[in-house]
Order: C-alpha cells, then sequence, then structure tokens
C-alpha cells in the first residue's frame, strides 16, 4: 500500500500558506518528514490524520480517498499527536482497555489479549498499573503509540515525538517505531536531524510549505559529497564570510566559529574539505541564501 500526495496546499485564514503544492509517495518503511518549526509539518500530519481540510490536492492511501473517506481512512491510521493528552489518574492498562472499547474492539477475551500484547510491545506491561500520570515523558510516548497501534494500522503517523525525551528513551522509542515500519507506512515528522538519520529509509525535507529535497537518507548525503567544506575563522571574520561564502551553519569549537560552506570546489584558502553528514544536507537547505530545488533524479540544484 502507498500513500500519494499531490498538489496539496492549505492557506490559513490569517494568510499564512502553510503547504505549496506538496507531491509525495510514501511507501512502506519509515519516512522521516524533517524541517524546521513552521515549515508545515503538523499541518501536513493533521491533514494526513483526517483532522483537518486543504484547500486543493488530493491523498490516496491505497485505494482510500484520504480527503472523502474520513471514516475508512481513521479504520487504519494509528496516529500520534504533538500534544498527546492522558487522563492523569488512570492506569495504562485501564485506559487502554477503554481506548480498545472506543475503536469497537467489544470482545473482552480480544481485547484483553490486545492490551496484554501491546503493552508489551512497547515495554510498559510491568507499569501497566502505574497512573499515567506518574509516567514519564518517554512513557508517556510509548503509550502513545500503543493506543495508536489498537486498529492494526497500516499508516502511523508521529509528530514530533521525541521533543523532550532523554537519550535513552529517545532510542528506545525511536527503535520502537522503526520495528512498526517493517509492516507498515511510518511518518516521523521532526526537527532532529538525528532522528531521520538513524532510522529513516525515505526522507524529505519541509521549509515554508515546500518540498524542498527529497530522497534516501544516505543517496541525499551522496548528493554533497565533496561539496561540503569547513574552516575555523574568528568569531569578527563570521559576517564577512557570511556575505562572501554560501554559509550554511557556523557552530564554536572551543569558543571560535567553524563554518561549514557549500561549494562544488575550494571556496577560498584554508577551507577543508569535510564528509558530510545530514545536518550539512537539512542546513544547506533550510540555511541557503538561493532557493534551491529537486531535480528529478534528486540532486539539490540552485534555482538561479
Ligand atoms: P510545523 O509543524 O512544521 O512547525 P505548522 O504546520 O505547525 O508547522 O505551521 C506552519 C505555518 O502555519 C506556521 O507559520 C504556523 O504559524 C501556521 N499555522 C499553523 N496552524 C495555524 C492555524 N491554525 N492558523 C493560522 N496559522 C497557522
Amino acid at each position: 500500500m502507498k500513500l500519494i500526495i499531490e498538489n496539496l496546499s492549505k492557506t490559513y485564514p490569517n494568510g499564512v500558506q502553510a503547504l505549496k503544492n506538496i507531491n509525495l509517495t510514501i511507501e512502506k518503511g519509515m519516512f522521516g518528514l524533517l524541517g524546521p518549526n513552521g515549515a508545515g509539518k503538523s499541518t501536513l500530519m493533521r491533514t494526513l490524520a483526517t483532522l483537518q481540510e486543504p484547500d486543493q490536492g488530493s491523498i490516496y492511501l491505497g485505494a482510500i480517498d484520504v480527503l472523502k473517506e474520513k471514516l475508512d481512512v481513521r479504520k487504519t491510521l494509528g496516529y500520534l499527536p504533538q500534544e498527546f493528552g492522558v487522563y492523569p489518574r488512570v492506569n495504562a492498562e485501564m485506559l487502554l482497555d477503554h481506548l480498545a472499547v472506543l475503536k469497537g474492539i467489544t470482545n473482552r477475551k480480544e481485547r484483553n489479549e490486545l492490551v496484554e500484547a501491546l503493552l508489551h510491545k512497547t515495554n510498559l506491561y510491568n507499569d501497566r498499573k502505574k497512573n499515567l500520570g506518574g509516567y514519564s515523558g518517554g512513557m508517556k510516548q510509548r503509550f502513545g503509540i500503543a493506543q495508536a497501534l489498537l486498529n492494526n494500522p497500516k499508516l502511523i503517523i508521529v509528530d514530533e515525538p521525541t521533543a523532550g525525551l532523554d537519550p535513552a528513551e529517545r532510542n528506545r522509542f525511536l527503535n520502537l517505531l522503526s520495528e512498526l515500519g517493517e509492516n507498515t507506512i511510518v511518518i516521523l515528522s521532526t526537527h532532529i536531524v538525528d532522528d531521520v538519520k538513524e532510522l529513516c529509509t525515505d526522507m524529505a525535507i519541509l521549509n515554508q510549505g515546500e518540498v524542498m529535497l527529497r530522497g534516501n537518507p544516505l543517496q541525499v548525503l551522496d548528493d554533497i559529497q565533496g561539496k561540503i567544506w569547513k574552516k575555523i575563522i574568528t568569531k569578527e571574520e563570521l559576517p564577512e564570510y557570511k556575505q562572501n561564502f554560501q554559509v550554511i551553519s557556523d557552530k564554536r569549537v572551543s569558543g571560535r566559529p567553524e563554518i561549514h560552506v557549500y561549494s562544488t570546489t575550494q571556496p577560498a584558502e584554508g577551507f577543508v574539505s569535510i564528509e558530510p553528514d545530514l545536518e550539512d544536507v537539512y542546513f544547506s537547505i533550510i540555511n541557503a541564501p538561493e532557493p534551491k530545488t529537486v531535480t528529478q533524479d534528486n540532486e539539490i540544484v540552485c534555482a538561479n
């Protein structure tokens, strides 16, 4: 089953164009939707989850017309929103059981088995009698996944799930998602490059409502091989370098700025070619002075 998004656009009543003609085909596996805050990720996720309407475009999940056959989508969708609220005074097992009833699983034996299996899958079984109010951020997120899996979904959407998780919880959570990606389409929306780097088989970078880059993380890395250069400069030199070179990022190394520059040839003396990582891909898209577009074969090119 494929998810096919075509010409999807959305402008909010305040004039913000959150999605501009989005085209994406997403297959089974883990898909990373990467973009800075305000890029339009949540708007896209909520639209896919049938919670809001676009102005134009179409979305198909297999044969289901997502924008028209909302109930059919909801039957096969698992959604973990950015703000996932839980009832703090109820324990995980009870709430999961209750949500299973709401999802139409009325046979008690079947429900008990399912709830138990999901608590095991999300590693919450030993904490199943604890009230959700006492759960850590990571446990709450795993509970969110457990509830999203109640209807055995074919499409799982998780919106910014790792924000606020400590490294161990984040790992556990991402491993759980990646297991799910073996049989389903999992869309992980995030502004954290590492989330995508580690697990996704396919990705897109969204910025200002547009898909700026699309491809497999290894392939997009391959495309910028030999084009990222670094140099350590002084703080005072930074504005000048930003003006003269395509500086995609700067960070402090031992208190001095280390800049990364995008260039097909050595930008100037003192620049050293480096092995790019996905963050360089991301910043070359997000911080490019000139607008960049993507060719058919996913090579990054400048629009002018
Ligand atoms: P992201 O999830 O990538 O941070 P969003 O989809 O939340 O991006 O937002 C995209 C843009 O749309 C932002 O400029 C945001 O301020 C705007 N936006 C989001 N929701 C609304 C809304 N309900 N009304 C008006 N503007 C909105």
